[in-house]
């Protein structure tokens, strides 16, 4: 079995431009390639889950989206181990996108796809995302979370899966309190 982090896209790994896929105008978030180094040589799975709703508003096509993660990828120096997006909007106007589904988040569904595709045990992943909504599907599934305290989230409301295991400013903290989650695991 794998463990994994599941990172959010937008204003996680990378600023938030709303609905951006212009690979000119993506910029990795501070600590983003570090965090992929360190992470990675704690043999963690990589594991992007963002919502991209923009295609099912017919902003762009998926066909986008992944030049985009393409983009990303080369600027990190690392590629993902899997990325798992969901197309979806109710009120989008783009069949067969147009609907409610169980991958939005704060629904765990693009967690327990990959947890099965990736044999990931999800009690010994974490998530981390910019917003609660991120918490909630992470904790949904059965993971530790992180909340990037950056700005991202405006409206705080709060529920019983949506308190983060830990908040902090950036990347970088946040790939130390894993590492830090990772010795006393050794030590103990
Ligand atoms: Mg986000
Ligand atoms: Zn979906």
């Amino acid at each position: 079995m794998n463990r994994a982090i599941f990172i959010d896209k937008d204003g996680c790994f990378i600023k938030n431009v709303p609905y951006n896929v212009d690979p000119d105008r993506i910029e990795l978030n501070k600590g983003a390639a570090f965090f992929c180094k360190l992470i990675r040589a704690c043999g963690f799975k990589m594991v992007l889950v963002t919502n991209q709703p923009g295609i099912a508003l017919g902003y762009f096509s998926e066909a986008d989206f992944r030049t985009a993660v393409t983009a990303i990828e080369k600027a990190a120096g690392a590629v993902f181990d899997s990325v798992f997006y969901c197309p979806h909007h109710p009120e989008g106007s783009v069949a067969p996108f147009n609907k409610s589904c169980s991958c939005r988040k704060p629904s765990p569904g693009m967690f327990l796809e990959a947890a099965t595709a990736e044999q990931i045990r999800l009690k010994d992943s974490w998530m981390i995302g910019d917003i609660l909504d991120d918490m909630e599907a992470g904790k949904r599934a059965g993971c530790r979370t992180i909340l990037l305290d950056n700005g991202g989230e405006t409206e705080w409301k709060m529920g019983p899966y949506r308190m983060p295991d830990f908040v902090v400013p950036d990347l970088f903290e946040a790939t130390t309190i894993i590492l830090k989650n990772i010795a006393y695991e050794l030590f103990s």
